[in-house]
């Protein structure tokens, strides 16, 4: 719904407009790329102190940015409706309580689980060595965003990057600037430093000029087709990058499981946001004994769900963010028509509304082959397909180029984990549906066309940091037995290494103590 205009004619403007009434709600710069450029150039500069800051400095300043976040969440709630359609309830449950939860846990653990590791280097030790990793900050971390969740992923990815001592500049999507600029006011008014983070407002060229300033990290969060531009981009200067993409995610649901919990599961797995969620629900296996009665549950449960405003306090579902995302679920719904599946529910824009209101659908009869239940829909549907067997769910699940999430439903525990360990999914959880990305101590990301690196978790904290390995010989008056000059005393020693020591057995390795031994002497003589 945002449009470019020209203010003049070397600056343009985005408006941002509210998706569920078409109205105007702020103005914003489109940032040329120059500009883009210098945002990156001021971040280096200001990552020269900021790095040396201690993690109880970066912690009392994202401590702080929660306070702000606390005393101001109804306006920020607000804001995030207004720009994205979705219920304030979501806006609350699924955008600030996992950021506030992100904050806190990063900003109380980033010293812990960075403080430098010892490395067990096995019978190298023997040579009187040590090694430790130390984690440093990157230096400039770009965030490129997806509209879906415009606070909680980029707030959270920009208070890892701060903690692990990187500076952060996020360009939002043009269809969210103003939460994005909402995120710079918080950390102005808890105390950042200027220039360690910026927001640089734009669109997609604003995005691809953020890649080309060559940040020392790109965290992207957007489409399959989108992330390979950039991962193009990135490898032109060597820019590592961890790329969260789109996923299909598949819940199947075996006739032991909870079957009221796994039906609302499934409800709000699907239409949360209105089902513009990397992790929704998107295709749903159903064990064929409870097919019609699960189909069933599901339909009474969606045909209660209240579609309106964000803003209403008993909306249920809210708006998609523009015309040309609802274009894309009425396709795969016709498609869905048109292949054979039966709309059982919704199936149509809601026409009580003149925003991008989809309402909530739910369809039977769908089978892998369909071009709905192969592309990501990232909308308000629910396709169900049945299956008989364990092999034939995991054949299911497994039949797509994504890779995020998946869900099992089964109160036979042991099956549900040798079903889960068989899907290919960054995560997978067991009676349970979509929210991980919420519990910020868990890796996120995906395999296959979901995703590269992670996000989240140790290894998420690890992205945002280089691992520099220190070794220390303890014994530094003692030449090394690889050393020049080579002869066949040397020859002699490198055999017995290649035998006996590099076996990695204590016992085999004493056997090249008199071979060494010749080949030191050999060395010290040499020298003289
Ligand atoms: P897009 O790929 O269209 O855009 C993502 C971001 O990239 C936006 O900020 C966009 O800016 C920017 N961008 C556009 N073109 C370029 C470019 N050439 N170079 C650099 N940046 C660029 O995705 P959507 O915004 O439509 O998001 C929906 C997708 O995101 C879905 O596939 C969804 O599954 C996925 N997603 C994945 C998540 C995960 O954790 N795996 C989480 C959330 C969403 P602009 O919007 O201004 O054009």
């Amino acid at each position: 719904m945002s449009s470019v205009l020209s203010a003049s004619d070397s600056e343009q403007e985005i408006v941002s407009r509210n998706p569920a009434t078409g109205e105007a709600i702020g103005v914003v710069r489109l940032h040329s790329s120059s500009e883009v450029t210098s945002a990156v150039e001021a971040a280096r500069d200001a990552f020269a102190t900021w790095k040396e800051s201690t993690f109880s400095e970066r912690a009392r300043i994202v401590m702080s940015a929660r306070e702000v976040i606390i005393s101001e969440m109804d306006d920020i709630a607000a804001l995030i409706t207004n720009e994205v359609g979705k219920p304030m309830a979501e806006a609350i449950s699924t955008e600030i309580v996992p950021a506030l939860d992100l904050m806190q846990y990063f900003a109380r653990s980033a010293k812990d689980m960075l403080k430098p590791k010892k490395i067990d280097i096995g019978l190298t030790a023997l040579m009187g060595r040590t090694s430790r990793i130390i984690y440093r900050p990157l230096g400039v971390v770009g965030i490129i965003p997806a509209w879906n969740y415009p606070f909680t992923i980029p707030i959270g990815e920009a208070a890892m990057a701060l903690m692990a001592g990187n500076t952060v500049v996020i360009k939002p999507s043009e269809l969210t600037p103003l939460v994005g600029m909402r995120i710079a006011e918080i950390f102005r008014k808890a105390g950042l430093p200027e220039n360690v983070l910026q927001v640089i407002t734009g669109d997609g060229s604003t995005g691809a000029a953020m890649v080309e300033a060559k940040p020392d990290k790109i965290m992207f969060t957007g489409s399959v087709a989108t992330g390979k531009k950039v991962a193009q981009a990135a490898a032109k200067n060597l820019v590592p990058y961890v790329l969260e993409l789109g996923g299909k995610d598949p819940m199947v649901v075996f006739a032991d499981a909870n079957l009221e919990n796994a039906a609302d599961a499934a409800v709000w797995g699907a239409f949360c946001n209105s089902g513009q969620t990397c992790a929704s629900v998107e295709r749903l296996y159903v064990e064929e004994s409870i097919a019609d009665e699960f189909t069933a549950m599901i339909v009474e449960r969606t045909k209660r769900l209240r579609q309106g405003l964000g803003a209403d306090e008993s909306t249920d579902i809210g708006s998609m963010i523009s015309e040309n995302q609802l274009a894309i679920v009425e396709s795969h719904v016709n498609s869905f028509r048109q292949e054979g599946a039966e709309i059982l529910t919704g199936g149509r824009r809601n026409p009580a509304f003149t925003g991008s209101f989809f309402e909530p659908t739910v369809i039977t009869g769908a089978v892998n082959s369909m071009r709905g239940m192969r592309e990501e829909t990232f909308g308000p549907t629910l396709p169900i397909c049945r299956f008989n067997t364990e092999d034939e769910a995991v054949a299911l699940a497994n039949d797509t180029e994504f890779g995020l999430c998946a869900s099992v439903w089964s109160s036979d525990l042991h099956k549900a984990r040798r079903v889960a360990e068989r899907i290919e999914a960054g995560t997978v959880t067991i009676n349970e549906v979509m929210y991980t990305h919420g519990i910020s101590q868990t890796p996120w990301g995906g395999v296959k066309n979901s995703g590269v690196g992670r996000t989240h978790g140790d290894e998420g904290l690890k992205e945002l940091t280089s691992a520099q390995h220190i070794h220390i010989n303890h014994f530094g008056f003692i030449p090394d037995v690889w050393w020049l000059p080579y002869s066949p005393k040397a020859l002699k020693a490198f055999k017995a290494l290649a035998k006996y020591f590099a076996s990695g057995s204590l016992i085999k390795a004493s056997l090249v103590a008199p071979t060494f031994l010749k080949r030191l002497f050999e060395l010290r003589k040499k020298r003289k």
